[in-house]
């Protein structure tokens, strides 16, 4: 397990900040958001220090999600099954420019009941161009191959 002493979440992990904690497990911890965009807005985070996701091992990403679906529950947010009315969004940001401001990876929680509160997403999209995506897809495909081939 590691841990960044001045890290604050590595701190709320140990207790030394304190916070309105959720769910733990001996990999997993989770909490109210200080700062909820939604009532039930929720932070789970590893136990691993680690400010971008690629940094998490897997083991640890494997304990967390399981770990997100039982928060769903507790915050009744599994209760609509219409792709109508209320809803929820899990979002987790890597880079100053991604949104991040806290430098260990954490997942937020939060509940979409109404258009004014919780996640607002808006991106940029293309056109499809399908001779451009093909393009890509086999510089990705070469890629994949040589990613394979390295973990043999
Ligand atoms: P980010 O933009 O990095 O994805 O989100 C960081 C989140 O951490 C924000 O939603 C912010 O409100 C929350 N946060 C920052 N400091 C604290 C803290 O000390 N305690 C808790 N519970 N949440 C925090
Ligand atoms: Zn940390």
């Amino acid at each position: 397990m590691s841990s960044n002493a001045s890290c604050i979440f590595c701190k709320i992990i140990k207790g030394e900040i304190p916070s309105f904690k959720l769910i733990e497990t001996a990999k997993t911890y989770s909490f109210l958001d200080i700062q909820p965009t939604a009532k039930g807005h929720v932070l789970i985070i590893p136990k691993h220090h680690g400010a971008k996701l690629h940094n998490i091992p897997d083991d640890y990403l494997s304990d967390l999600l399981p770990v997100v679906k039982r928060l769903a529950r507790v915050l009744k947010l599994d209760e609509n099954n219409s792709p109508d009315g209320e809803g929820y969004n899990v979002l987790q940001n890597n880079g100053r420019i991604a949104h991040q401001v806290v430098d260990h990876v954490h997942f937020h929680l939060i509940p979409k009941r109404d258009d004014k509160t919780g996640l607002i997403v808006g991106w940029p999209a293309e056109e499809t161009n399908f001779p451009k995506l093909e393009e890509y897809y086999n510089e990705l495909k070469k890629e994949l191959e040589k990613e394979e081939s390295e973990k043999l």
